[in-house]
């Protein structure tokens, strides 16, 4: 059986264990490794080696650092494909969405190689009479990423490109599902040439996730996940006096238009709603048509069209989407799918019970599409998180947009129109923090910063972008003045600018 071990000091470390995870091939649905998991006494030496490793490296200029940063984004490139296997081969997507894992992440190592420009300070010549002011952006220190399985390579990536980049040492805490690719990634960094220390991946469950929030010496946490244990994060973190961004579940709705181009709805719902299975916090679940004529056309050629989808093992490069994550996650999606038909909302496919020839024991489920469903119905209200999608039908704007407004999650939205201003007025009045206009999944690109509202994320920052630079540094004033010969009055009032 292969062993994962956590990586700390620019090495694999190995503590004899007597706790550890089982990590399956979701294909296969056999069990392929396992996993570490560490409790306080690994976190304890991950950040004592941290700590050294990151004194050095804030030391670093950051054009130096910037050159890391450019060598680590040129070996991921070499390795693409290997990458995408092991990602495939522990998380059940395609290999393509794998290799689209990848480059979203490195999208963000794109940009954080612009880090000498980002942490640029500010300055004001005479502030006052012979008084110069200027701030400078410095490192937290030691942080810690949390990051959840279904981008095991994307958002270890957000977390590296923002927090190594401007100087701090990051504790890596991945998830226990898919662990291998964040410990090939953190290899490639020391051969890029980042310091030992710098980044230390500690695998784990909760138990290695209390030990980092309540670490002294941690100073931020970056935490991607579902929305009860991001409120957890941001509770802990809150009580423990940290700087933390908790990014949290999803339901995404999709509003159909009656004038919107219906093959373009059609192909972007396929994709959207059932590409990784589902699996994907901007994917696409609940899709609102305004209007019966839009409905009834929408529903008949998703119900013709999904139904020809190819469920397949991740290797298979004709397959549109994989297995979802483990035995458990299936049950938790078929049990939705059971509550779904109980609520009352009409069942147009059932994906419940789908075997694969060859693999009957891969954690595959079909397409499955409800319509009719209504906002009462718990199944409308959580998230699903598997290749579900269900059909709220609108009379008008108004009321589709109130759908997505008054939802618990605000992470995505999509509108499909032709009508710019009606598009223009849901964008501003749309109380959710990423909005697509004809474009399903809106993530935003890596010079901008991905966030979404309400139990979507809770935190002040949004992930990457410049957001993600303010996060994962702190600022430091300087107010100076230099002595004259000419000792002024002294001053018991606080000082003006008058
Ligand atoms: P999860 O919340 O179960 O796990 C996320 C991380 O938290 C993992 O590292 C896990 O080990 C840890 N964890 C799990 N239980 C914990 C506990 N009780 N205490 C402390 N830590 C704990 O999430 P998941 O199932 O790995 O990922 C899917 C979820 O993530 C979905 O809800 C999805 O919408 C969300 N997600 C959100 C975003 C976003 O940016 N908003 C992006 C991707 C995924």
């Amino acid at each position: 059986m292969r062993e994962i071990h956590h990586f700390i000091d620019g090495k694999s470390y190995s503590p004899k264990a007597d706790r550890h995870g089982d990590v399956y091939n979701p294909n296969t649905g056999e069990v392929q490794a396992r996993v570490s998991f560490g409790g306080a006494d690994v976190v304890d030496k991950a950040v004592a080696g941290a700590i050294k490793g990151q004194r050095e490296w804030a030391a670093m200029n950051p054009q130096r650092r910037a050159r890391v940063l450019f060598k680590f984004k040129d070996l991921v490139e070499q390795e693409m494909d290997e990458l995408a296997h092991l990602l495939s081969s522990e998380h059940g997507k395609v290999l393509a969405d794998s290799r689209g894992d990848v480059i979203r992440g490195l999208e963000v190592i794109e940009f954080a190689c612009g880090v000498p420009h980002l942490m640029k300070g500010e300055y004001t010549e005479s502030a006052g009479t012979g008084i110069d002011v200027y701030s400078m952006r410095q490192p937290l220190g030691v942080v810690a990423g949390i990051s959840p399985f279904n981008f095991p390579a994307m958002i270890p990536m957000w977390f590296m490109g923002m927090a190594l980049s401007t100087g701090n040492a990051m504790i890596l805490k991945p998830s226990e599902k898919d662990p291998s690719v964040p410990v090939r990634l953190a290899e490639l960094w020391m051969e890029a040439g980042l310091p030992e220390g710098v980044l230390q991946v500690v695998h784990g469950d909760k138990e290695a996730v209390d030990a980092l929030l309540t670490h002294d010496a941690i100073k931020a946490v970056s935490f991607v996940g579902s929305s009860d244990i991001a409120h957890y994060i941001a509770r802990t973190c809150t009580e423990q006096g940290k700087r933390f961004q908790a990014m949290g579940g999803a339901k995404n709705h999709g509003i159909i238009m009656p004038d919107a181009d219906m093959d373009q709805v059609v192909n972007d719902f396929l994709g959207a709603a059932y590409g990784s299975a589902g699996e994907r916090c901007m994917a696409l679940p609940v899709a609102v048509p305004v209007g019966q004529k839009t409905a009834d056309e929408f529903v008949a050629r998703m119900t013709e069209e999904a139904q020809k989808l190819r469920v397949g093992v991740s290797t298979d490069a004709d397959a549109h989407y994989g297995p979802v994550v483990s035995a458990a996650h299936r049950a938790k999606v078929e049990d939705y799918i059971t509550m779904g038909e109980k609520e009352g909302a009409k069942m147009l496919l059932d994906g419940r019970g789908f075997k694969l020839q060859g693999h009957e024991n891969g954690f595959f489920i079909g397409p499955t599409l409800f319509d009719h469903v209504t906002p009462d119905m718990q199944s409308y209200q959580d998230e699903i998180f598997g290749p579900v999608l269900q059909v709220v039908r609108a009379k008008d704007l108004e009321e589709a947009a109130h759908l997505p407004s008054d939802h618990q999650y605000g992470n995505g939205v999509a509108i499909f129109t032709r009508n710019g201003l009606a598009a223009r007025e849901f964008a501003a009045k749309v109380q959710v923090g990423m909005v697509g206009i004809n474009v399903p999944i809106p993530v935003p690109v890596a010079y901008h910063s991905f966030g979404g509202w309400k139990r979507s994320a809770f935190t002040d920052t949004n992930q990457y972008g410049t957001e993600g630079i303010r996060f994962f540094t702190k600022i430091k004033t300087v107010t100076q003045r230099w002595p004259t010969g000419d000792i002024g009055d002294q001053a018991f009032v606080i000082p003006t600018m008058q």
